[in-house]
């Protein structure tokens, strides 16, 4: 067993004028490609972790082998980062639930104070990394953002909403302007697929 790309669902187009084809192009069967091919490789000598699932090899970095660990963070990271990103993106415009809008301004006062801060902590990543919504461990809503490609499953936390901000994702169409392209990326969030994540999620942590 080797990881492997998981299929997009979408054409290369299909998000434009938000993030046009050949980003998406390059974006997933280079740069994603590459993680999965890197991380296969790493694990060369470790086929009984390739058979576990890549959320459970990020989620307990400290039980990967230390000669593999760093690969694994960086490479895994980026494989489930990516397979995530893909996940909750929408080439159809969605709006959130009543419900789930609900939460959003529990967190952060309403949609525009949830979008503002997104937008900061994803400005504020300096070179590469991720801005992120995640479910805390109490069930409630935080915008963290994490370096290179560190995922939230290594702090215990459940990604929600994930906006790679390394320049491989932007720079093709938007050069330097970050915050546009941080604009963009409110336009096809998925929030269907953001919110059957969170549903679930807190029912499990409701039955814990
Ligand atoms: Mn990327």
């Amino acid at each position: 067993m080797a990881f492997e790309l998981p299929s997009l669902g979408y054409e290369y187009g299909a998000l434009e004028p938000y993030i046009d084809s050949k980003t998406m192009e390059v974006h997933y069967t280079k740069h994603h490609k590459t993680y999965v091919d890197k991380l296969n490789s790493a694990l060369e000598a470790y086929p009984e972790l390739t058979n576990k699932p890549i959320t459970e090899l990020i989620s307990g970095l400290d039980k990967v082998p230390e000669q593999v660990r760093s690969a694994v963070r960086n490479n895994g990271g980026g494989h489930l980062n990516h397979s995530f990103f893909w996940s909750i993106l929408s080439s159809e415009k969605t709006e959130p639930s009543e419900e789930f809008l609900g939460k959003l301004k529990e967190y952060f006062g309403d949609f525009e104070g949830f979008k503002s801060e997104f937008r900061n902590s994803a400005m504020s990543r300096f070179g590469s990394g991720w801005a992120w919504l995640v479910l805390n461990k109490e069930g409630g809503l935080d915008i963290i953002s994490t370096p290179n490609q560190d995922s939230p499953v290594s702090q215990g936390l459940i990604p929600l909403v994930g906006l790679d901000v390394w320049e491989h994702a932007y720079y093709l169409k938007y050069q330097n302007k970050r915050a546009e392209y941080i604009d963009a990326f409110f336009e096809i969030i998925n929030w269907s697929a953001v919110e059957e994540i969170y549903f679930g999620e807190v029912q499990n942590i409701k039955q814990e």
